[in-house]
């Protein structure tokens, strides 16, 4: 059995021609209009500028909508947020103060993220929607759930915290979904969802996003969901599509930093994103960048929620134009702007690096990554090459240019 839908995953990833594979036919919806939204969504959606709906939205929105348990797997930046925000949004009953609907999401960034895009899309609706994370007041918390919320979403920890102190009650809730579903299992929240899950109502409907969709997911599925419906976008079409790929061949590690510092300028045209393996490199690099007196700020997981609130707010306002960070920021997190990757270190994996660089290429924006590689990286970065049937040229001095 385990071994029978490993390899039907292993077929879905390999298709090269088709755009959607997914379980049964799935109706397209091509306008917003024709979806059966309530009218203060449509405007919610069209004031906050979207048009058209993007390939997951024409075909997920109405199948979630309409109560079934969805997986919707897409690369990020197709807009699967969005996607299961107006299908939240058309589900609430507004006129009771009730939790209907719970989002979890693998970090407090992402879960805040989704609070706010729920709000905007949201704002002719009167909608409560309340985002509940860890490194937060645990008082400002319980007092926004004792006063009713409509949607909730959060980190796992926080929200079963919650629900045991029976702050979060839980007995309107129709709706879970999980978000990057990947990554929450690579980070340990299996248990803490599972828990979270024995709470909900036995006929909640279950909506699971995922970027990948690893063996551990199909099981999940098994477990939590009824009859899904499968709705996957193909692995490589999405993702590096319109960003220039290259890469500077740094030979040692201590040829990193120069090659930084000589690509200040270009970093600072629009906005950049740099990433580092871990997070004592991130601190490494921005002190020493800031030793040679280039402004650059930074982010990773050990900072307080106040600290990285902050540098959020101010990179996505552009107050900020260089990041350096860890792979906390790689997924989900929504900067438009950022057109400029580079990869101080390449990834560890080869998901990890379609989350880094794939950041630079939403909504057909285009975008250029640099990745910086060692002697001993060169075979990792033929691998990436390969595996994603793409190609990373050596950088060309006009760079510049290309941004
Ligand atoms: P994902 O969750 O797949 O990473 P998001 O939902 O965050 O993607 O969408 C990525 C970006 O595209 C966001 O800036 C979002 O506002 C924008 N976007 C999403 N859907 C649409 C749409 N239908 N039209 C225009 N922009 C969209």
């Amino acid at each position: 059995m385990a071994e029978g839908k490993s390899r039907r995953v292993a077929q879905t990833e390999d298709l090269s021609n088709v755009e959607f594979e997914t379980s049964e036919d799935v109706e397209v919806i091509g306008t917003f209009d024709n979806m059966g939204l309530r009218d203060e969504l449509l405007r919610g959606i069209y004031a906050y500028g979207f048009e058209k709906p993007s390939a997951i939205q024409q075909r997920s929105i109405k199948p979630i909508m309409k109560g079934r348990d969805v997986i919707a797997q897409a690369q990020s930046g197709t807009g699967k947020t969005a996607t299961f925000s107006i299908a939240i949004l058309q589900s609430l009953d507004t006129t009771i103060r009730e939790t209907q609907v719970l989002v979890l999401s693998p970090t407090r960034e992402l879960a805040v993220q989704i609070q706010k895009v729920i709000l905007a899309l949201g704002d002719f609706m009167n909608v409560q929607c309340h985002a509940c994370i860890g490194g937060t007041n645990l008082g400002e918390d319980i007092r926004k759930l004792d006063y009713g919320q409509h949607v909730v979403s959060g980190t796992p920890g926080r929200v079963f915290d919650m629900i045991k102190r029976r702050v979060l009650r839980t007995r309107a809730i129709k709706m879970l979904v999980l978000d990057e579903s990947d990554e929450m299992l690579n980070k340990g929240f299996k248990e803490q969802i599972y828990d979270v899950y024995r709470y909900l109502p036995p006929a909640t409907q279950v909506v699971l996003v995922s970027a990948t969709l690893p063996h551990e997911i199909l099981e999940m599925t098994s477990k939590f969901m009824t009859n899904p419906i499968r709705i996957l976008v193909k692995r490589d079409e999405l993702t590096l599509e319109g960003i220039k790929q290259f890469f500077v061949a740094v030979e040692r590690e201590e040829w990193k930093f120069d090659t930084l510092c000589d690509l200040y300028d270009t970093l600072t045209i629009t906005q950049a994103v740099i990433f580092c393996n871990t997070k004592r490199k991130v601190d490494w690099l921005t002190e020493k960048m800031r030793e040679a007196n280039f402004t650059v700020c930074s982010m990773h997981g050990d900072m307080p929620q106040k600290e990285r609130d902050n540098i959020m707010k101010e990179f996505r306002s552009g107050q900020s134009r260089v990041l350096i960070t860890t792979d906390v920021w790689a997924r989900g997190i929504d900067v438009q702007q950022v057109s400029l990757v580079i990869n101080y270190d390449l990834p560890n994996n080869r998901e990890l690096y379609i989350h880094r660089i794939g950041r630079s290429g939403r909504f057909g924006r285009k975008g250029v990554s640099i990745n910086f590689v060692k002697t001993d990286d060169i075979r990792i970065l033929r691998d990436i090459e390969q595996y994603y049937s793409t190609q990373i040229d050596e950088m060309p001095m006009n760079v510049a240019d290309l941004i």
